[in-house]
């Protein structure tokens, strides 16, 4: 059978899915988006797939992944995601199927627990904090029984944990070969898993990482595949920006140099002037951060043609070959002693790869990419591509291509844009050729959801606006019981209205108010989801930033409010925004039309995405940012978000949270 009958077969009411997955249910967006899909993998090309919530996006690119018999690499922005489709949605799939598909999942290295590095933490282990004491002892503990050696075992081991680098490797500190454990190394074993599968689960790092190598013609780190597909696709220009960006610090140049200083007992053999020899770098790494002190209290100095802002373009020049060469002559000696102290050989190969990064930034600047300073105590010199599509030659899907990679390209996400063209996305991986499928979500918004506006707020620079979302919180978890989501722009905003919830506000033993840092995502998501409406234990206030505005997924009455604090404009100091303004005016438009507004309605509409997670669920939308009633562009704002009922006044949302409480008519 074709690919695209088999899948409609396996997709529909009596199919192979509907028999083996209880809560499986068809539906007519995934029944379209699986069809696409299957005809893609069958004669190859590049879809783009924008499926709202509630689509079930994930089985309709997985049936036919798994049905094409082809290799396929499934690429994903979040482990937590990663994790979801490896443990859970494809063996659900490959039961149900009946297909004998060998899987693999491939994380990056910091994701892997390496031995060799646990056991110098354990010889270390009075070095370091109590808590962080007890969670190396659990990781030694798991250590014994672990199969995969993957962190994300350990739910309780927050992301950002100082052990977490202990623990872990990276390219610079794995001995690779040389390494005693390297028979068991779980990264090792982790990467030869991938090479034998025939379904992938990747992230989008770990493919630009391939895509590098590749390049550079030595090796590869995924197989050859005949279909990538890209969910959370609407992250992969901001990580691929980030993959590709080169930075130079001035404190890594400086550290380096007091390293030069430390080997002086060997070179001083056959160089008696090695401690100048060092000093000049250091000067020369002064001399460079003398010319890096930009305006006073601004973090950026802009760059925008041969040399940085406010520097004298001769003095410029002149630092970065001088500090240039008095790496090389380092190096020329480094090389001919390390035959003879093998501890020199690193030493060597880090003056070569400073030197590779100087370069960068003594070269022309290659179109389409921008530069800028970081200043501070040390500066740091940044080079970056002002839109993926500018590091990618061809684009991240090439029509015509010598890489070998796949023959069909399938990306998908449930935001990818504001409007119907999805231009942005297309422009920033180089997709134009692409062909676009938009798929409603099934969710009825105009019954379940609702978005209020407090009418007479402070406005979004005032002083008081927080104490005003907080003072507004309270009221919402008082009257829910929990039940809230909180979602701020900035960190600092984040923290300040938890503080007042916790400590002047909320004081209660019904509501409990978690924050984004406390544990890790999954476990603070967990909290919100299995907090019990019936009030046997708190109900739940989340408050959290950036990276709770997607991918947080409670369906149900746990989370019936979702207040966000200020519109999500982009910074417009941040150099990028600024760069990418730029190149909007010069093209003769207006940034704050075709950038700023585009951003917002993005960034919008994943936050509100976090309201509805079934059809079943009830919820109100809280906007606490005036400009979005009371501007021109809050129009288009609002018709970026699902068609959600308008609540008007005080009063009527005060009614309106009252419904919530009761029980539902539908009920889950
Ligand atoms: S080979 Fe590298 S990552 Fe693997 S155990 Fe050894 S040091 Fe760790």
């Amino acid at each position: 059978m074709a690919l695209p009958a088999a899948v409609a077969s396996a997709l529909g009411a009596l199919g192979s899915v509907a028999r083996a997955v209880d809560e499986f249910r068809p539906r007519s967006g995934q029944a379209t988006m699986a069809h696409a899909v299957a005809v893609a993998m069958q004669t190859g090309g590049t879809l783009v797939v924008e499926a709202g919530t509630g689509v079930g996006k994930t089985y309709a690119y997985l049936v036919p992944a798994l049905l094409s018999g082809g290799r396929v690499l499934l690429s994903t922005a979040t482990k937590t995601l990663q994790d979801q489709l490896y443990w859970r949605d494809i063996p659900r799939l490959t039961a149900a199927l009946g297909v004998p598909a060998r899987t693999a999942m491939l994380k990056g290295r910091s994701s892997y627990l390496c031995m060799q590095r646990l056991g110098i933490a354990r010889h270390d282990v009075r070095a370091i904090h109590p808590t962080a004491q007890a969670q190396l002892a659990r990781i030694e503990q798991w250590s014994l029984s672990t199969r995969t050696g993957d962190l994300a075992e350990l739910p309780e081991m927050d992301d950002y944990s100082p052990v977490i680098a202990l623990v872990t490797s990276t390219r610079d500190n794995c001995i690779g070969s040389s390494c005693p454990q390297v028979q068991t190394c779980h990264v090792n074993q982790a990467r030869r898993d991938a090479m034998a599968a025939d379904i992938v689960v990747i992230n989008h790092h770990l493919f630009f990482a391939d895509l590098q190598i590749r390049e550079s013609g030595v090796a590869e780190l995924l197989p050859s595949a005949q279909s990538v597909v890209f969910d959370e696709a609407h992250q992969l220009n901001e990580i691929g920006v980030q993959f590709y960006c080169r930075k130079l610090s001035l404190a890594q140049l400086d550290r380096y140099a007091l390293d030069l200083g430390k080997h002086g007992h060997l070179m001083v053999q056959s160089c008696p002037d090695w401690a100048s020899w060092v000093v000049e770098v250091r000067q020369r790494v002064g001399r460079l951060q003398e010319l890096c002190t930009g305006a006073e209290g601004s973090p950026y100095m802009s760059w925008s043609d041969t040399h940085p802002a406010d520097t004298d373009e001769h003095a410029w020049s002149l630092a970065l070959a001088q500090l240039h060469t008095a790496l090389q002559q380092c190096e020329v000696l480094l090389r001919s002693m390390e035959e003879l102290f093998g501890a020199l050989k690193g030493l060597r190969e880090h003056t070569a790869l400073l030197m590779a990064e100087l370069d960068v930034f003594s070269h022309p600047l290659p179109s389409g990419w921008i530069r800028w300073i970081e200043t501070g105590r040390y500066a740091t010199l940044v080079q970056s591509p002002r839109i993926l599509a500018n590091a990618i030659p061809g684009g991240i899907a090439p029509v015509h291509s010598e890489r070998p990679n796949a023959k069909s390209w399938i990306f998908t996400s449930a935001t990818l844009g504001h409007d119907a063209t999805l231009t942005e996305f297309l422009e920033s991986g180089g997709l134009q050729h692409a062909q676009v499928l938009q798929v409603a979500s099934p969710f009825d918004y105009a019954k379940q959801a609702a978005i209020f506006v407090p009418p007479h707020f402070p406005g979004p620079s005032d002083v008081q606006h927080r104490r005003a979302v907080a003072n507004l919180v309270v009221q919402i978890a008082t009257t829910l019981g929990g039940r809230t989501l909180v979602l701020t722009t900035t960190l600092r905003a984040m923290r300040e209205i938890a503080e007042l919830l916790r400590h002047h506000i909320l004081d209660s033993a019904e509501v409990e108010v978690l924050v984004q840092g406390e544990s890790s995502k999954r476990e603070l998501t967990e909290r919100l989801r299995k907090a019990s409406p019936d009030g046997h234990v708190p109900g739940i206030v989340l408050v959290a930033s950036v990276s709770f505005w997607e991918g947080v997924d409670v369906p149900g009455d746990a989370l019936q409010v979702v207040v966000i604090d200020k519109l999500p404009f982009p910074p417009p100091d941040s150099p990028l925004v600024a760069a990418r303004s730029r190149q909007i005016e010069e093209d003769g438009r207006k940034p704050f039309q075709h950038l700023y507004i585009p951003h917002a309605a993005v960034a919008l509409k994943q936050g509100a995405g976090r309201l509805i997670r079934h059809e079943k669920d009830r919820g109100i939308l809280v906007v606490c940012d005036v400009r979005l009633i009371k501007m021109g562009y809050g129009r288009r704002l609002l018709a970026a978000l699902p068609p959600m009922k308008k609540i008007e006044t005080q009063e009527a949302f005060m009614e309106a949270l009252e419904q919530l409480t009761r029980p539902s008519t539908t009920g889950h």
